[in-house]
């Protein structure tokens, strides 16, 4: 029956209709999305998905997996989720995360139709950029896509880096604004560098202040550092603000400067309506560019993605064929795209092929559209804010995200109250030095209705507030 096949069913048939049966159960729960906000993982949590390597067998495990873990998600498939920055996922994305996992494709190279996948999804990356061409690796996210870029910029100054180490390197500085992301700052730590290779830079209104930045690169080369690169910031998670990429690149230019963008999910507003797909203008002109598809793309997690303009450089900085990798002629071994050349990693999952399937299965249109409703969306909620009694519009809104000082009431208990009674996920932060509730609205399900309960909701939570502290007095 199953000799010789000890991981496989015992019976395909019995296989077959569980596995319908937990489809199903996906299916369901994603039609109740609207229904299902987060729920706190129970106390005992730890103890029920322990380990017992057993072998419960297909029907008891399915079970299990639906029972003790599938409710106890982010619920960031809630239309009122607006946490933090975090993608609600497709149907389409599920499917394909199934067919990936049947094909198990290690995409880390050799001759095989995933590569093709994944070259066609950077090739479609290039044009929504505005390249004409260049190179670029699917990653698990903006912050490994981050490394990837800075290690171009590194390679491009100083080509001997591979074998000689950054010991005998001059002190390299990379420029960010303030509020840009700290993925910037761990990769320079993860490089070698240290967090003191960052230089923050002013950006009053969210935008980098490219006087100042001129001023820093002077100063750091009359003191014998070496200016690497400068960050733009395409999208800032706090408040979703733009630098000016055009006067960025003009300055990295003139200046001999990598021009790396963090466009993590701001680069999808160049598939929106105007004003917002001329946000990031000038970064066309970036030498390197991250971004995420499981933000504002719906991709289920993990899958982002670097560009690199110049092909032979990003080869160069990654490549690696040791004898018993070589690359072989008409076998499976050919090929003369291997993901492995241009990233850290040998054995890589399919994450091409959800990426591929949202954008052919949805099309470009539905995805640019539900852009634009968001980034409407977060304008709303600011209007919505800006005429409450209880709340003040803590800065304008750019793009997607809309943060809200309320006038009573502590941001963090005002926003785990929200949370726990399931009505309305934001996240918070400080701005000039106020804490608010912040909403990052990259969430295809929220309706307009949904804003304007959000907002009542925090509201009531702050009229709420206010007459306790009027009680207390
Ligand atoms: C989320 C985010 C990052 C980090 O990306 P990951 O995909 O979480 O690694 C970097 N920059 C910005 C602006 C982000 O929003």
């Amino acid at each position: 029956m199953s000799a010789g096949h000890r991981l496989d069913p015992a019976d395909w048939d019995t296989f077959e209709a569980e596995l319908h049966r937990i489809a199903s159960a996906c299916v369901d729960r994603l039609r109740a999305a609207r229904d299902l906000p987060w729920r706190a993982p129970p106390d005992d949590m730890a103890d029920r998905v322990a380990i017992r390597g057993e072998g419960a067998g297909t029907g008891a495990l399915f079970d299990r997996i639906l029972t003790d873990i599938v409710p106890y998600a982010t619920g960031n498939t809630h239309p009122r989720f607006f946490g933090w920055v975090h993608g609600t996922g497709t149907a389409t994305g599920v499917a394909a995360e199934m067919v990936a996992a049947t094909m198990n494709a290690n995409a880390g190279g050799r001759d095989q139709g995933a590569a093709h996948v994944e070259r066609a999804v950077i090739d479609w990356l290039h044009g929504v950029a505005g390249w004409d061409g260049g190179s670029g690796l699917m990653t698990t996210g903006t912050s490994q896509a981050t490394i990837l870029a800075l290690g171009c910029a590194r390679m491009r100054a100083f080509p001997d880096v591979r074998e000689t180490g950054i010991a005998g390197l001059p002190e390299i500085r990379v420029y960010i604004a303030e509020g840009g992301h700290s993925c910037v700052k761990k990769a320079l730590e993860i490089m070698g560098h240290g967090a003191r290779a960052v230089t923050r830079i002013p950006a009053p209104g969210g935008r980098m202040d490219v006087g100042a930045l001129r001023a820093a690169i002077a100063r750091d080369r009359a003191e014998g550092r070496h200016p690497l690169a400068v960050v733009g910031t395409v999208g800032s998670v706090n408040l979703g603000t733009f630098d000016d990429i055009a006067a960025l690149a003009d300055l990295a230019e003139a200046e001999g400067l990598w021009l790396h963008c963090d466009a993590a999910f701001g680069f999808w507003t160049r598939l929106a309506e105007a004003p917002w797909r001329d946000l990031s203008t000038g970064i066309e002109r970036a030498h390197s560019i991250a971004t995420d598809f499981h933000k504002w793309m719906a991709v289920p997690y993990a899958a982002g993605a670097v560009l690199i303009r110049d092909a032979a450089l990003h080869r160069a900085t990654y490549r690696e064929r040791p004898e018993y990798l070589a690359a072989g002629g008409a076998g499976l071994a050919g090929g003369d795209w291997w993901a492995t050349d241009y990233g850290i990693e040998l054995s890589r999952g399919f994450a091409a092929l959800k990426v591929w399937a949202t954008v052919e299965g949805l099309g470009q249109a539905a995805l640019g559209a539900q852009i634009t409703d968001n980034c409407r969306q977060a304008a709303r909620m600011g209007e919505l804010a800006e005429a409450s009694e209880y709340l003040d519009l803590a800065a304008p809104v750019v793009s997607n995200l809309c943060v809200i000082h309320p006038r009573a009431g502590d941001a963090d208990d005002l926003a785990a109250a929200l949370q726990l009674s399931g009505q309305a996920v934001f996240s918070t932060t400080r701005v000039a030095g106020r804490s608010c509730l912040r909403a990052a609205i990259v969430n295809h399900r929220t309706t307009d209705a949904d804003v304007a309960l959000a907002v009542r909701a925090l509201e009531a939570e702050v009229a709420g507030a206010v007459r306790r502290g009027a009680a207390a007095k």
